[in-house]
């Protein structure tokens, strides 16, 4: 697997965070580098509790340098599964919750001052008539509930000032989702975490835990550290420490990117006038935006099987071709993959063990706002107040069928979704 994104090469002078030799304890262990674990340091370094992270890599060796920056409101899942489950006023404490994840960022960004080439306008992009339908219906619904963002755009003369793609039938224009680098804005949450006193360790594998009212974490040198509260914040790269019930209930899905080489201004402003990021309705969909220093930076190709198959470079180029014929030749200045981790019913799955472990884990490929929130989320149940983490994690998680066979079989259910998609059914 391809595993350098283009955001760790264009910012290869990122600060580091070398452990510390004296951290023998802490409050707060986090697990896990990334927009998670990150957010929750930084929010409970805020609060005057003394937190180190531990991260494996470097900060953002995970999903959350590696993604396609795309800022998307409100849960992966249609909101129906969510409010479904709980009574009417926890939905709305749900629904609130989602729908602050990008305010979330954008109020970092603000009190930070991060620059992470922020920018919003949005398009989730109909390929033919069914996807068009259901985007009506989650507008409907969305709008029931407040958001006042959609605009809908239907046929060629409205699409053409959003893209210049004969590809889709329509979309909704979403002025409240955007697109970031996000590995900057990793990096900005990670700088302000540790200015208010976090303790950020990199090159820091947990590879144990010694369970109990105080928890000892084993790191990969041997050496020990003992905190109260542990927070899991890996995701669909954890290793070694997952809890049992964590196990079952994520699977690890590879998708990829590609980025080109600069394009011209006016090759820019033709494929995407209005700098919209854009994701088809597809369920092995391609998602796209053009960052700021005018590179595609062209995502899909998941595979559900997790076995790297063909030629990626080669498939994310016809994919891209089929949406854009002029950037068929164009040249590719990286390519790499990522682990995304889902669940069935593609809502976050958050815990906690009687003994104070924490956890949040598979965000679906909605994780560059969402995770920023769980991350707090979870720092306010440690803080005091579990309002909102007791109603997330009083949603219902099925295990994947097949154990641990479960991604061969994760695989064969996607086949029936991508053969509905071919047949625009
Ligand atoms: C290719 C790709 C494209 C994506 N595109 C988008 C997108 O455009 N928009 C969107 O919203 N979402 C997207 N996502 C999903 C999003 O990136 C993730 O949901 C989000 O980054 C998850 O953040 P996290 O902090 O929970 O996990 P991660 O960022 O994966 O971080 C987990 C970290 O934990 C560390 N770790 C694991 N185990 C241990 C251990 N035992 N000890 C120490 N450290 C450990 C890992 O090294 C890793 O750095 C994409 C994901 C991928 C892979």
């Amino acid at each position: 697997m391809a595993d350098t994104s283009i955001y760790e090469t264009a910012f290869a002078g990122r600060p580091r965070y070398p452990r510390p030799a004296s951290i023998a304890k802490a409050d707060v262990a986090v697990i896990g580098g990334g927009l998670t674990g990150i957010s929750a340091a930084l929010t409970l370094a805020e609060a005057g509790f003394r937190v180190a992270v531990f991260e494996a890599g470097r900060i953002g060796t995970g999903g959350s340098g590696r993604n396609g920056g795309h800022l998307c409101q409100g849960w992966s899942s249609d909101f129906s599964k969510i409010s479904r489950q709980l009574s009417s006023e926890d939905a709305d404490i749900a629904w609130q919750t989602g729908m602050e994840a990008v305010d979330l960022v954008t109020s970092r960004i603000a009190a930070h001052g991060i620059d992470c080439d922020l920018r919003f306008g949005y398009l989730h992009a109909a390929l033919h008539d069914r996807q068009m339908r259901d985007l009506d219906a989650e507008q409907a619904e969305w709008e029931s509930r407040g958001y006042g963002h959609f605009t809908r755009l239907e046929g060629s003369a409205a699409m053409a000032a959003h893209i210049d793609s004969t590809a889709y039938v329509g979309a909704l224009h979403d002025t409240g989702c955007g697109h970031i680098q996000p590995l900057k804005y990793l990096h900005g949450l990670a700088a302000a975490a540790s200015r208010a006193g976090a303790m950020i360790c990199e090159e820091s594998p947990v590879r144990a835990i010694r369970r109990g009212r105080v928890k000892t974490l084993v790191l990969g040198d041997g050496s020990e550290m003992s905190a109260g509260t542990v927070l899991l914040c890996g995701n669909a790269y954890l290793a070694d420490v997952a809890l049992p019930e964590m196990k079952a209930r994520l699977a690890p899905v590879t998708s990829s990117v590609l980025a080109t080489k600069p394009l011209s201004n006016n090759m820019a402003r033709q494929l995407l006038p209005t700098g919209a990021a854009v994701a088809d309705c597809n369920a092995a969909l391609n998602y796209y935006r053009i960052d700021a220093e005018n590179r595609m930076i062209f995502g899909g190709r998941a595979s559900y099987s997790n076995v790297e198959f063909g030629n990626v470079e080669g498939d994310l180029r016809r994919r891209m071709a089929q949406v854009f014929p002029i950037l068929a030749d164009v040249e590719a200045e990286q390519v790499w993959s990522g682990r995304i981790g889902i669940t069935v019913n593609r809502i976050p799955h958050f815990g906690r063990s009687d003994d104070g472990i924490y956890f949040v884990q598979g965000f679906s490929g909605h994780g560059v706002a969402l995770s920023g929130q769980a991350g707090k989320i979870m720092a306010e149940a440690v803080i005091g107040d579990a309002t909102r983490f007791d109603v997330m994690s009083s949603l219902r998680h099925m295990p994947f069928p097949g154990g641990p066979l479960r991604t061969p079989a994760l695989a064969l259910g996607m086949a029936w979704f991508k053969l509905r998609d071919r047949l625009k059914i």
